[in-house]
C-alpha cells in the first residue's frame, strides 16, 4: 500500500510526478493555488489551458508542469460549496477519483494534492478532508501511485488531515 503523508507548504515548490490545482470551470487561472501554479508554471501553461477548453465539475485535465519541478499538473475543479445538498460531496470525490485515475494514464508514482475547494469555494474542511483521504485510499489499492501527499498550506488544514490520515 501507497505512503499517503500531510506536508505544510506551497505546492508549487514540491518535486513530484504531478501535482493537483484547484481550478475553475475555464481553467484558465484564478486565485488562491490557482494563481500560484500559474505564476511558478509560468505563460505556457495558460495557453496549454486554452486547448483544453474547460473541464467540468468533479472532474481534471492534465498538462505539462512546464517550469515546475512537478511533470505534471492535473486541473481539477472542484465544487462551490452551496450548503452540502447539491451533490458537492461527490463532485468532490469524482476530483480525487479522476487525478489518481490520471496519474495511472501517465505514469506519475507520486501526486500531491491540494484541499480542493476549501478555499475560495468554500467547502467545510472536516469533510472535505474525509472525501480525499478516503477517495485516495479506496483507489490507491488498485493503483501503481506509490506516494501521496496531501500538501497543506495553514496549520488549521494541517491538523485536520493528519488527525485523518
Ligand atoms: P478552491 O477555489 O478550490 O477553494 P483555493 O485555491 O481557494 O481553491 O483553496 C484551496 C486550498 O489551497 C486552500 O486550503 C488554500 O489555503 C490552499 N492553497 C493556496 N495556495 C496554495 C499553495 N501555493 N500551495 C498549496 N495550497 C495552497
Amino acid at each position: 500500500m501507497a505512503r499517503m503523508e500531510v506536508v505544510r507548504g506551497d505546492i508549487t515548490q514540491l518535486a513530484v510526478d504531478a501535482i493537483v490545482n484547484a481550478a475553475n470551470n475555464s481553467l484558465l487561472g484564478g486565485g488562491g493555488v490557482d494563481g500560484a501554479i500559474h505564476r511558478a508554471a509560468g505563460k505556457e501553461l495558460l495557453r496549454a489551458c486554452e486547448k483544453l477548453h474547460g473541464c467540468a465539475t468533479g472532474s481534471a485535465k492534465a498538462t505539462s508542469g512546464f517550469d515546475l519541478p512537478a511533470k505534471w499538473i492535473f486541473h481539477a475543479v472542484g465544487p462551490v460549496w452551496s450548503g452540502g445538498s447539491h451533490g458537492e460531496a461527490d463532485l468532490l470525490a469524482g476530483c480525487y477519483r479522476r487525478c489518481m485515475e490520471l496519474a495511472g494514464e501517465h505514469n506519475a508514482k507520486s501526486i500531491a494534492f491540494p484541499a480542493i475547494s476549501t478555499g475560495i469555494y468554500r467547502f467545510p474542511l472536516q469533510q472535505a478532508a474525509e472525501i480525499a483521504v478516503h477517495t485516495v485510499r479506496q483507489h490507491l489499492q488498485s493503483s501503481d501511485v506509490d506516494r501521496v501527499i496531501f500538501c497543506c498550506f495553514d496549520d488549521a488544514t494541517v491538523e485536520v488531515y493528519q488527525k485523518i490520515v
